[in-house]
């Protein structure tokens, strides 16, 4: 059966071998048994990324981390959680117990926590009856998110333990140098196996948690497999992308200009849905956007100045996914968003967008960030058998592209039939 992702534009057309431990001690014994056979590796925890980042390639060895579910409360506040547990379910379940988790994705349930560390992480949350104020004029501040209050997700992981392309594992927390370089880095520094989330108290409400307990984190978001897995049928299907970029507070109505722009140009193509800020396209404002407050260091591979940043953008409905015409002209819309906001300074969510994979990432750092990102990857893994591709690109490790899949079979037909 091929795999796809969220994105629906690539796959991965050959059964790959897979990995699905179910304990961090399985992972640890799995990783390291592929390690000295010397494969390559992907893991994947629930493909919401729309790059075909956690698409296995021809030979890897494919790592399902659902399985990584256990918690175990090590400190009043502290919760030491597998990577894959879903980001929802782990907000739910400590809410259950008198705690919050104070960032966590927006949109629906989705990200596991490993996929969401290496996505950067940011809370996306605003109320609707705020959205829909703000959107009607009524409200200026209708523009508070989680990460307005709390910043990153990175502020509030205190620990995190990974297995590196070596087979070593390695406990990192804020006090080392490289801990915030492992968020938004896309896995390519090993398989994070857990992580040490610092919660908050809600006023009033008992902590309800005792040190030492531990068990599996319940799944009460389900998730829908389709939604990642398969891919749509030559009629088409209308799909949901997101379209984000990261700038300065005070670059922001510069960026929202070239944004309404491009959305205009694109209008045929992609109808902006939900918006509550921006410039406005058929009455509606087509936007959406989150301060997101320096609460820590802001991860290098995320954003390059260490300082508050504006996410805006705009998510929008894209008619006829799986027609050959309307994704040609996704992925120009698509391009042509990523280089107005590069070539004018701005910075991409690549880590969970990136949908054309028409980046280069050592153009796309600064000098210093992308010699420094290179030397932990020689570092964590020297090989490069683990998550290839991404970062550092090569034609040999691109991902299959539908497109590419379809044209095949029609060339096929065209020999079986003559
Ligand atoms: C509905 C929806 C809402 C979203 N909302 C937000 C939001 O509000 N804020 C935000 O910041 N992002 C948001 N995102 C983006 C999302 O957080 C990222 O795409 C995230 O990476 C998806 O997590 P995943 O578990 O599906 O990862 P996958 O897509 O499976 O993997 C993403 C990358 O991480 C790597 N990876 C995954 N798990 C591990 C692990 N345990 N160890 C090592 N590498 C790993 C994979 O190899 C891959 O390179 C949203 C996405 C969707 C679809």
């Amino acid at each position: 059966m091929p795999l796809a992702d969220y994105g629906k534009l690539y796959l991965s057309p050959l059964e790959p071998f897979v990995r699905s431990p179910q304990s961090v001690a399985e992972a640890i014994a799995h990783w390291r048994e592929e390690l000295s056979c010397g494969h390559r590796l992907r893991v994947r925890g629930s493909g919401h990324s729309l790059s075909g980042a956690s698409l296995p390639r021809r030979g890897e060895t494919l790592f399902l981390t659902h399985g990584l579910n256990q918690f175990e409360v090590v400190g009043a506040d502290l919760l030491r959680v597998g990577s894959g547990a879903i980001m929802w379910d782990i907000r739910d379940f400590v809410a259950a117990h008198g705690l919050s988790l104070p960032v966590f994705n927006g949109g629906w349930a989705g990200p596991t926590l490993g996929g969401y560390v290496n996505a950067g992480g940011m809370g996306l949350r605003v109320p609707p009856t705020t959205r829909e104020a703000a959107a009607r004029g009524e409200s200026n501040d209708g523009y508070a998110s989680i990460s307005e209050t709390h910043g990153g997700f990175w502020a509030h992981v205190v620990a995190l333990t990974l297995i590196d392309g070596r087979g070593e594992l390695r406990q990192l927390t804020p006090e080392d140098s490289d801990f915030y370089w492992i968020f938004a880095a896309m896995g390519q520094f090993g398989l994070i196996l857990d992580v040490t989330l610092r919660l908050q108290a809600i006023p009033g409400v008992a902590n309800q948690f005792t040190v030492g307990q531990s068990g599996e984190i319940p799944i009460t978001n389900p998730l829908n497999p389709s939604e990642t897995n398969d891919l749509p049928d030559a009629v088409g299907i209308d799909w949901l992308y997101w379209f984000s970029a990261m700038v300065p507070i005070d670059e922001e109505d510069r960026f929202w200009a070239l944004v309404g722009d491009w959305a205009n140009r694109h209008s045929a193509t992609l109808e902006p849905s939900g918006g509550w800020v921006g410039p406005s396209l058929n009455g509606e404002p087509i936007g959406f956007r989150y301060l997101v407050k320096r609460r820590a260091p802001v991860p290098p591979l995320l954003y390059p100045r260490d300082e508050d940043f504006v996410l805006m953008g705009v998510m929008a409905l894209c008619r006829g996914i799986g027609k050959p015409e309307v994704e040609t002209a996704l992925v120009e819309a698509e391009q042509e968003f990523v280089s107005s906001i590069v070539d004018e300074g701005g910075r991409l969510y690549v880590q969970a967008e990136n949908l054309s994979r028409s980046l280069d990432y050592a153009d796309y750092y600064d000098a210093d960030t992308w010699a420094h990102f290179c030397a932990l990857k020689k570092k964590y893994d020297p090989q490069s058998l683990v998550n290839i591709g991404e970062l550092q690109r090569s034609k040999e490790t691109e991902p299959v592209t539908v497109a590419q899949i379809r044209r095949l079979a029609a060339a096929t037909q065209r020999v079986l039939n003559t």
